[in-house]
């Protein structure tokens, strides 16, 4: 997923035209509380950042995204109206990974976002990671995240987090879980699975609400809304 964020509506339109022609999957924003609001939901694998920007601007966006460990590793090409080396080098020594001048043409578009997506590094991309509700499971790393904090988990709830994740909005029962978590079914052990759960929910704090219990079934885990 590629993230766009540009003002003028007649350039944006154009961006998510051109890649979605080229079998991209994006999304445009007019600002950065639309970006951020996108981000929390899925962390995109590159995003299109407009320097200027109504309130905050593409550069005070960066800086935001390089500070947040969450953020930090995903590309950015920024897209600026002024061509002056100044703004080239400062976009590039905040940690920009390319930019584009406007105008462009498509054709420098796709090139330059698809030169970029091959060149970021295997594991800088979060592509094994899900997001939800600002909850990040890092499947390569094998770390948890709720709003950029670490939060340590045995194997076993790691295992189980991760399990009810891949399974977003599917009520999963007791038998399932224990047997694709602990290998084995035990009649009458599944106890052993509210015990993980309860530890877990007590781990991802106000978070907890994420792991739904259905009655006399099992958990899911959805969103709030
Ligand atoms: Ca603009």
């Amino acid at each position: 997923m590629i993230y766009c964020v540009e003002d003028e509506a007649n350039i944006r339109d154009l961006i998510v035209y051109a890649l979605k022609n080229n079998d991209q999957e994006v999304q445009g924003f007019e600002n950065s509380e639309e970006l951020f609001r996108a981000m929390s939901k899925e962390i995109p694998s590159l995003i299109l950042l407009d320097i200027m920007l109504p309130g905050e601007n593409g550069l005070e966006i960066l800086d935001q995204i390089r500070k947040d460990v969450r953020y930090e590793d995903i590309p950015v090409i920024m897209l600026t109206a002024k061509s002056s080396e100044l703004d080239k080098i400062m976009g590039l020594d905040r940690g920009a990974d390319d930019y584009i001048t406007k105008p462009f043409s498509v054709l420098e578009l796709i090139a330059r976002v698809k030169a970029v997506l091959r060149r970021s590094k295997p594991g800088r991309i979060r592509g094994d990671s899900i997001v939800i509700d600002d909850v990040i499971i890092d499947n390569q790393q094998r770390t948890v995240t709720v709003d950029g904090e670490d939060v340590n988990l045995t194997y076993k709830e790691f295992e189980l987090l991760l399990y009810l994740f891949q399974n977003k909005n599917i009520v999963l029962n007791r038998d399932k879980i224990m047997s694709h978590v602990w290998g084995y079914d035990f009649e009458g052990e599944s106890r052993t699975v509210d015990v993980h759960i309860a530890s877990l929910r007590q781990k991802l704090g106000d978070r907890a609400y994420l792991i739904e219990t259905i009655r006399n079934i099992g958990y899911k885990v959805g969103t709030k809304s």
